[in-house]
């Protein structure tokens, strides 16, 4: 056997380290944001059925441009989207790969507001691209002036904003969204893959789309259509912009079976999102028991929280997952990232987090 470093691997490559969240089997998973409450059985059956129907023609290949899939996006998206705008993928990180390949590359830069995404910076040197992590203001909060005066600074070819961001769970305001938009030169990718969590009213880039021809939003089935297994991620933007992906991904790319599974769920996007509210209200709970016992969680518009006065995370970490839960470290000094779950997933880790309580002698 050889090793990674015998191999002649990519100059760009060697030394980083793959995507790795740990996948362990345990009872109660608050790691890697998923919706934790199964797909609704009456969904269930009707994927299954267009699952079936799809099977038999698995002879031919898929509808390479996924017509059925993007008309069904766009009418979910609304903002008067047409089926021009729309783009999918196996997830949206193929969605932002697809994005990379196109206008990033050998010579190009990314730039990003850090702590954010940990995939896009695994993406940018995936596709050649040079990363650029950006600060943030205090809390993990992006303010316009601080977003443009990194713009300014790098001139960057492509944006990405993470709104909410992941690890933090900051929202971002429409405000500092149109500012990097209106000062970037480049593509603005607006990563949205948590808005269904946003405070009800909250407004989405989608709106700035018809003002800025390189602004681009991206979504996932991931998050909150509880979708996660299926691997569907999906954009707005301009036709034109969709029209440069089509020159970077691979044909047929979109299996029939991924899209029928994708058509069932968006058939009926009520129910699949029906846990939304109660998920954010566990979010809630989260924040308020975690302030309470005298941490300190960030402002979150996602399905997470994180939280800073952790002593030892690491320690933290192995203690609760002795206990069945698994919750992530993310790499941020005295901090844990936790999941909302359900009522009972999310009421074992209230219970075992308390033992670490900053407040617990107080
Ligand atoms: C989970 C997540 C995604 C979604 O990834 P998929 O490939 O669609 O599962 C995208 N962006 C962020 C910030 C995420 O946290």
């Amino acid at each position: 056997m050889t090793s990674l470093d015998d191999l002649p691997i990519r100059d760009d490559l060697r030394g980083k380290s793959p995507y790795g969240a740990p996948q362990e089997v345990v009872p109660v998973a608050l790691n890697v944001n998923e919706n934790t409450h199964p797909i609704p059985e009456a969904v269930a059956h009707d994927i299954v059925a267009r699952i079936a129907a799809a099977v038999i023609g698995l002879n031919r290949y898929p509808d390479r441009e996924f017509t059925e899939l993007r008309d069904a996006l766009a009418a979910y998206l609304g903002h008067g989207l047409v089926r021009e705008q729309l783009w999918a993928a196996n997830g949206s990180n193929e969605v932002l790969q697809h994005l990379l390949q196109a206008f990033g590359g050998p010579g190009r830069t990314a730039l990003g507001f850090a702590p954010t995404y940990s995939m896009y910076s695994l993406l940018a040197s995936g596709t050649g691209t040079a990363w650029i992590a950006a600060p943030r203001d205090e809390e993990f909060e992006l303010s316009p002036d601080t977003a443009v005066r990194a713009i300014r600074e790098h001139d960057p070819d492509l944006v990405l904003l993470c709104a909410p961001n992941n690890p933090t769970g900051t929202p971002l305001s429409l405000e500092t969204i149109r500012a990097v938009a209106d000062a970037a030169h480049g593509i603005v990718i607006v990563d949205e893959a948590y808005h269904e969590f946003a405070d009800p009213g909250t407004p989405s880039a989608l709106e700035l789309l018809p003002d800025h021809p390189r602004l681009v939003v991206s979504r996932t089935m991931s998050k909150a259509f509880a979708f996660a297994g299926a691997r569907v991620g999906y954009l707005a933007a301009d036709p034109a912009v969709v029209d440069a992906l089509r020159l970077v991904r691979l044909p047929y790319h979109l299996s029939a079976l991924t899209q029928a599974a994708a058509l069932g769920a968006l058939a009926h996007s009520d129910l699949m999102l029906g846990m939304v509210d109660e998920i954010r209200g566990q979010r809630e709970r989260i924040s308020a028991e975690l302030s309470r016992l005298g941490f300190h969680p960030y402002r979150s518009g996602s399905n997470f929280v994180l939280f800073g006065g952790v002593d030892d995370p690491h320690a933290v970490f192995e203690a609760l997952l002795a206990r069945g839960i698994l919750i992530r470290e993310i790499g941020l000094p005295n901090t844990l990232r936790v999941t909302a779950g359900t009522e009972i997933e999310t009421t074992a880790f209230l219970e075992a987090i308390a033992a670490f309580a900053p407040n617990r002698h107080g």
